[in-house]
């Protein structure tokens, strides 16, 4: 059998990135080590706020050369809005992957782990078990549009929604493609077809044309307003949810949220032809509140890590570090400060590591 190499291109941003990114990195190494594969890592200096600070830019004109045809980027976070404000950071570089690269998939699980404290009351690990895919790329966040009559009475403002075939599609190709993996095989749909009469109404019907394309494949579809009531109240009747641009942005909040902390949420923005490297990273900012404390919770990364290695195929290295990092959460003297511990981040993520030796 040949040799699996796999070439990530690392970037570890601003504050807390920097802590935890490192995390990642060791228990990445340690899953590699156990599964017999290799991650050949090239480091990148550039996409924080330093480089701005020296620069004037976020990321070398040349950046994408510089970061060549890795299988994927594992990045931490970026911003500290004292040096460059959040969207000329954000902008400057991680919305440049995403549009770049194509990455036209938002990926976020939402489970309860046992040792995370749920914001629902009585909810138990095995309640909460599902994923939200939100379409990164069109509809709503268009730049089309304009103001007119500016300062007069008939003053008005319009900002269009775009959907392409292709477009919605793609997305919902790979949201009923993830419900076949899953026992469940069920796809809910996020929409507002009674409010929004011409773009939803066309979403609406391509759920309906993919879904027979997939005749295991259990789907349904909700209002954006029910949807989310549903995510606080019956969280246990989704599995893979589906969600256009703007819809998908606030449910793969307010998914991670229904599931306890920020420190644990991973995220993926997938290219899934694998045209494009795809980007793994935790939910949650550079928290400059806690950086370069070693306070931070480094599973939000341990976790990205693993999904990346779903994304490479490696389905039993991505298992083995969920496996280490549930050990991990249930053992109280793990958690750090976010889950009501107080190890730090280093003694968390080598003790995840030490899990998979
Ligand atoms: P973004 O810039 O991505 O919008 P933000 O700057 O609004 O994010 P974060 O940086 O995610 O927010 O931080 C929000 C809060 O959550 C902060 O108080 C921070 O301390 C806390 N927090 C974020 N990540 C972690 C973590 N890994 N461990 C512990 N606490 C965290
Ligand atoms: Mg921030």
């Amino acid at each position: 059998m040949s040799e699996r190499i796999y070439d990530i291109a690392v970037i570890s941003g601003d504050g807390i990135g920097k802590e935890v990114v490192p995390e990642g990195i060791r228990v990445l190494e340690a899953a590699a080590r156990r599964h017999g594969f290799t991650i050949r890592q090239k480091w990148h200096d550039f996409a924080h706020c330093d480089y701005y600070a020296k620069h004037g830019r976020m990321m070398p004109e040349t950046w994408k050369e510089e970061i060549g045809k890795p299988a994927a980027i594992f990045f931490g976070a970026v911003g500290w809005p004292e040096i460059v404000p959040d969207h000329i950071s954000l902008w400057g570089s991680l919305l440049q992957f995403r549009r770049e690269y194509d990455q036209y998939v938002n990926l976020r699980p939402v489970r309860l782990m046992e040792g995370v404290p749920c914001p629902l009351a009585g909810r138990k690990p095995g309640d909460i078990d599902f994923w939200v895919v939100r379409e990164n790329t069109e509809g709503e966040y268009s730049a089309i549009g304009g103001r007119m009559f500016e300062g007069t009475e008939r003053e008005m403002v319009m900002q269009e929604t775009v959907m392409t075939r292709k477009g919605v599609d793609r997305i919902l190709k790979f949201a009923f493609d993830l419900a076949q993996t899953r026992p469940r095989k069920l796809v809910s749909s996020a929409t507002k077809s009674n409010g929004i009469a011409i773009t939803m109404p066309y979403w609406d019907e391509r759920v309906e044309a993919m879904a027979s394309s997939y005749p295991d494949v259990a789907w349904n579809k909700f209002h954006i307003d029910i949807l989310s009531a549903n995510f606080v109240l019956k969280p246990q009747i989704f599995d893979v949810v589906v969600g256009s641009n703007l819809f998908g942005d606030i449910l793969s909040d307010l998914g991670p949220a229904c599931a306890g902390t920020i420190g644990i949420a991973p995220s993926g923005n997938i290219n899934p032809e694998g045209v494009n490297p795809s980007l793994f990273e935790p939910v949650h900012g550079s928290a400059p509140d806690i950086a370069g404390q070693n306070l931070a919770n480094p599973i939000g990364q341990i976790w990205s890590a693993a999904m990346m290695l779903e994304h490479f195929g490696e389905t039993g290295a991505a298992a083995d570090i969920m496996h280490a990092v549930e050990t991990a959460l249930k053992e109280p003297k793990l958690r750090t400060r976010d889950l009501g511990g107080s190890a730090d981040t280093q003694t968390c993520g080598k003790a995840i590591a030490s899990l998979l030796a």
